[in-house]
């Protein structure tokens, strides 16, 4: 029997190929490639503008200088996420606010991001959970009149939809990761996508030192022009390598998320009927990629999360626990009120990942429901 895996990329023979083209052109930084992807990336997430990046959380630093966030400033964003999403707010200088999140969704809601409102916020982050749609629309409703900007955390929404349009569409601004994590992956690398040229344009500069002429227009002249640099920049730049093989992973999105679709429904199909097992679901105003299928292990199972997940490497099935509560670590203790973000804890404690991916077979599902089923009988 061999080990199943929590996640594997799926990448294939054009991906090395498109990565050799690249090698073989000599141009492999920030290039062509990166510029071709931006433009499929937007086109395929609907958005007006996508700008690449190293990474969702480079992508999120960015959004928050672009929006103009900064000291003095709240930023409301759940506990539940990554601590990535709430380590940008500090990047700025900013002061992150927890707000709880929905049990089902495990998403912010209008009514949490709305508790936690001063008129020191600035921004809130809001993030698509395992591939979760958020309600955009629903917490736009309660921002936007206050002049507060919503930042979309679509580091695991590629492929997902909203109200029948990719998730991120509806955003003035939505961050994107491709960590192999990730179901598009580029090995490291982000992209961030906005409704707001100016916004696009000032991100276009500062991931690359706020140059005024990009290296890719340098190198295109034989006299260079001189450039200037107009603030102070980063070097949050993609490569052609990476976007080369993000152009491919673009491609197979739609049969990868219906293939991961395919497995969730047969998770649900086969869990559906085991006491003390939840398994998350599409909310009512869109599709999730699935791209963590989560399982809350409730009182009535047998075994609890830390038993189930042993039992399941027993079995050399490698699952995970959920979602982290960022207000534990270190860097964030204190910051929320003791008691403030109960669901928020309880999902972080009684919930685990388990393993999906696009090659899964019947067989390697089918030993990951087994455990679960046999270990509910007992
Ligand atoms: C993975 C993840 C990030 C960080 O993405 P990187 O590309 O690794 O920087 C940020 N936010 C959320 C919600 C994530 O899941």
């Amino acid at each position: 029997m061999s080990r199943v895996n929590v996640m594997l990329p799926y990448l294939g023979e054009e991906e090395v190929e498109a990565v050799a083209e690249v090698l073989r052109s000599g141009w492999v930084a920030q290039g062509p490639r990166v510029a071709e992807f931006e433009r499929l990336f937007a086109a395929s997430m609907q958005a007006e503008h996508a700008v690449a990046v190293s990474s969702c959380t480079t992508g999120l630093h960015l959004a928050m200088v672009v929006v103009g966030v900064g000291a003095g400033d709240e930023v409301v964003v759940p506990s539940f996420s990554f601590i990535a999403t709430t380590n940008a707010v500090r990047y700025v200088g900013a002061t992150p606010v927890f707000a709880d999140v929905d049990v089902t969704t495990g998403n912010l809601t209008p009514e949490t991001v709305e508790a936690e409102l001063t008129d020191r916020t600035k921004a809130v982050v809001v993030v698509d959970q395992g591939g979760v749609p958020v309600d955009l629309d629903a917490i736009r409703a309660v921002c936007d009149p206050r002049g507060i900007a919503v930042i979309e955390d679509a580091a695991c929404g590629a492929g997902s939809t909203y109200r029948g349009r990719p998730v991120g569409a509806g955003a003035e601004i939505a961050a994107w990761s491709f960590h192999p994590r990730k179901i598009l992956t580029t090995g490291e690398g982000g992209m961030i996508t906005t409704s707001r040229q100016d916004w696009a344009d000032r991100a276009h500069k500062l991931r690359e030192h706020a140059m005024s002429v990009s290296a890719a227009d340098r190198h295109a002249s034989v006299l260079a022009p001189p450039e200037t640099y107009d603030e102070v920049g980063y070097n949050f730049r993609m490569t052609d390598l990476q976007a080369a093989v993000g152009i491919v992973q673009l491609g197979r999105l739609p049969e990868v998320v219906a293939r991961r679709r395919e497995l969730a429904a047969t998770y649900t199909k086969f869990l559906a009927e085991v006491p003390g097992l939840r398994t998350v679901i599409d909310p009512a105003w869109g599709e999730s990629n699935f791209q963590s299928f989560w399982v809350e292990v409730g009182d009535a199972y047998p075994l609890d999360r830390e038993g189930l997940l042993e039992r399941l490497a027993h079995a050399d099935i490698s699952a995970r626990r959920g979602i982290m509560s960022t207000h534990r670590q270190p860097p964030y203790v204190g910051v929320a009120a003791p008691g403030s973000l109960p669901v928020t804890e309880h999902l972080t404690d009684s919930t685990l990942i388990l393993p999906l991916f696009h090659q899964m077979d019947e067989t390697q599902q089918g030993r990951v429901v087994d455990v679960l089923v046999e270990a509910a009988r007992a």
